[in-house]
């Protein structure tokens, strides 16, 4: 089946259910029971399917795990409470202290500092490799180095990596290689056809779609999800029915969605980009960008994120901001209205230190575009210009 395809039916069509509707339902429950103590016994021997309790899943959800896993082409797919709890619970559930792992450096702030803050205390070390680095990715690795760890396209730079060369090294070297793949979804790219072993997201973006729920998810091998399903089990971040209910009607809308955050931010990105106001874009789909090869080798299309620079000062880049009418000034993407944030001062007022290592400068705008019509976009963005010329 096409993905599309996919989209609308895998996790549903070919599950019962109970009354026919065609829209599977939420099961708003935290508990389930059983008839007798012999359902109990039948259902610890595995001769009875079913759920014991609600924080190891509920059939709303395992109708999403599944969709979810079928559009990866992964065995299987894990929920979570957010895209935060998917990471943490997944790395608690794949290393052990004294172990080691890489990441790149252009990351998520949070997933970053889980990395530097959080798992040191728990005896685990890690290591940041510049992704322009990455062709001596086997140098980082040292003899408790158990996993490599990236997004993909990379936040806000939106790098791509070179999946096909990691793989080689994670393969030959016995690591675990996981991509972030929030910011291109399954529509976009499929990591495990070049040898990632799991795949997670932010479900709060792009299969969320629409900047009102909090979810993330695990996709990859039964071996790996078994494992971190007995985490999440313990950890207790799981996602409520009525929130799986919401992704489920979601993503079945995601390959429309995708083609037109795809078609919109690949017309905005090129205006842009010859605009003389704005210094430099990020975008996969643009031929500038470091990555653009790897971009069109991998990826189907770019997603419907922008990051770029303009000409001007901290305080003008507000001023051009605040003069927008048509994108909230909000830290999210991935859903119909575009958002847009002055990354420095909306992401990192408290950390501008690192946000400049980083190359988040002062005049950096991350554009997260949402279907407004293109020629409105431009003439929102055009009557912000004007307040830079002033
Ligand atoms: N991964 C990426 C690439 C993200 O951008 C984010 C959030 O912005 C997360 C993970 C964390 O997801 P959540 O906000 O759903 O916890």
């Amino acid at each position: 089946m096409n993905i599309e395809t996919k989209a609308v039916h895998s996790g549903e069509r070919k599950e019962r259910q109970q009354h026919r509707s065609v829209v599977t339902p939420i099961e708003q429950t935290a508990a389930y029971y059983f008839e007798d103590t012999q359902q109990i016994i039948d259902f610890y021997e595995g001769r009875l399917s079913g759920i014991k309790y609600g924080r190891y899943g509920c059939p709303t959800q395992h109708a999403v795990e599944r969709k979810i896993a079928d559009l990866e082409t992964t065995d299987r797919s894990l929920l979570f409470s957010s895209g935060m709890a998917a990471v943490t619970t997944a790395i608690l559930a794949l290393v052990k202290k004294g172990q080691h792992i890489l990441f790149t450096n252009d990351c998520y702030r949070n997933t970053k500092k889980f990395f530097t803050d959080f798992l040191p205390n728990l005896g685990i070390e890690s290591t940041e490799v510049n992704i322009d680095n990455l062709r001596n990715l086997e140098n980082y690795v040292k003899n408790n180095t158990v996993l490599f760890f990236s997004e993909l396209p990379t936040n806000p730079f939106l790098r791509v990596i070179d999946l096909e060369k990691i793989a080689e090294v994670t393969q030959k070297r016995g690591l675990t290689f996981i991509v972030d793949s929030t910011f291109a979804t399954p529509i976009n790219i499929r990591p495990v056809d070049y040898g990632a072993d799991i795949i997670l997201h932010s479900a709060t973006k792009y299969l969320g779609g629409h900047h009102d729920l909090f979810a993330g998810v695990v996709a990859g091998k039964q071996e790996y999800l078994e494992i971190i399903q007995q985490s999440r089990d313990v950890l207790g971040g799981i996602i409520d029915p009525h929130t799986s209910f919401l992704l489920l009607r979601s993503i079945q809308t995601l390959p429309i969605r995708m083609k037109v955050h795809n078609e919109n931010a690949q017309m905005i990105a090129e205006w842009l980009e010859r605009h003389q106001e704005v210094e430099s874009v990020w975008y996969p789909g643009l031929n500038s960008h470091p990555d653009y090869e790897l971009a069109k080798k991998y990826m189907a299309g770019f997603g419907g994120v922008i990051t770029f620079r303009l000409r001007a000062n901290e305080k003008e880049t507000s001023s051009f901001v605040d003069s927008l009418r048509l994108p909230y000034i909000a830290t999210n993407f991935g859903g119909p209205q575009s958002l847009i944030e002055q990354h420095a001062v909306l992401t990192f007022y408290k950390d501008r230190e690192n946000a400049e290592k980083r190359g988040i400068t002062e005049n950096l705008i991350r554009y997260a575009v949402g279907f407004e019509s293109v020629e409105d976009v431009f003439e929102d963005f055009n009557n912000a210009f004007k307040v830079l010329r002033r």
